[in-house]
């Protein structure tokens, strides 16, 4: 069993925004709607809902409003909408979202490529968000943590220095977003910058080791996504985010109770492989069914 320095965790499953907003598909407001809700039953108390992008931008995200107004609301889940300007604001500020995810890279290149401002323009832009955000728990998520498509490697003491100013703020979230990372530099990233959270891709299958390293370091939210939904955009053949059962299979495994029962979301991975057309990526759903170790051993 792993040592944690947290006691309890919580798992946040982003399908409904990071996965379907990296899929070439695009379902509908309700379609999206009735994922929240199941992933919700399932047992998930953080679920990422909506993106407040433009419609012509980001197709797969249109109509956040109408997704937000057909999810059944349940006590004890926390749903997040993430917001890139202040337009982004005005809407997420108009709908009722618990929480805000504000997003940034850690290179130059990636937040001109990406979203056509420079790093410190990225930095400010979410610093403006988080003011005008003012008392609503926020999460603030630095993407290419550990590696950068277009610029490599990604030195650790420049991701220290851009998480200080958020971490006494808002919760930060260190993303592995193109699936470089091992477990020892996110284990002593997390420690080092004393971010909360851990967002891990599976791209070269060392998402969970990651995720597992995170707690280590003393992360206490995972991100993941059902079925392992999200591809990877600058691999197309690559997998993408970490799936939420296989992560949850190995926790509780590990006697890290996530409040989730596995075998619903396996129900929900599978509905949505029906929905799509086509397998996906998480392992979870395609084995045999197996007992999740839960409760006292
Ligand atoms: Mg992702």
């Amino acid at each position: 069993m792993i040592t944690l320095a947290t006691v309890e965790i919580c798992v946040c499953d982003v399908g409904p925004r990071d996965g379907l907003q990296n899929e070439p598909d695009v379902l509908a407001p309700e379609t999206r709607a009735e994922l929240v809700d199941r992933l919700a039953a399932a047992g998930l108390r953080r679920i990422e809902a909506v993106s407040f992008v433009r419609d012509d931008r980001v197709p797969q995200m249109a109509g956040a409003e109408e997704v937000v107004a057909g999810v059944s609301r349940r006590e004890g889940v926390e749903l997040s909408g993430l917001v890139l300007n202040e337009r982004g604001w005005e809407r997420f500020a108009a709908a009722p979202l618990d929480r805000v995810n504000v997003t940034f890279a850690a290179t130059e290149a990636f937040n001109l490529q990406n979203g056509n401002a420079t790093l410190a323009e990225a930095v400010e832009r979410a610093e403006a968000i988080l003011s005008a955000a003012g008392e609503t728990p926020a999460t603030v998520t630095i993407s290419c943590s550990f590696g950068c498509p277009f610029e490599g490697r990604v030195d650790p003491g420049a991701v220290a220095e851009l998480a200080a100013p958020f971490v006494r703020r808002a919760e930060v979230v260190l993303a592995d977003t193109i699936g470089v990372a091992t477990p020892s530099a996110v284990r002593a990233l997390v420690q080092r910058t004393r971010a909360q959270g851990f967002h891990g891709h599976n791209t070269r299958n060392t998402g969970y080791a990651n995720c597992l390293a995170a707690l280590e370091g003393g992360a206490s939210v995972l991100d993941a996504s059902v079925g392992g939904l999200g591809g990877c955009p600058f691999s197309p053949r690559a997998t993408g985010n970490v799936a939420t059962e296989d992560l949850v299979y190995l926790l509780e495994g590990e006697g890290v109770p996530t409040g989730v029962d596995p075998d619903a979301l396996v129900g929900v991975a599978q509905w949505l492989e029906g929905v799509l057309g086509r397998p996906l990526e998480g392992y979870l759903h395609r084995a045999a069914p197996w007992p999740t170790r839960t409760g006292p051993t």
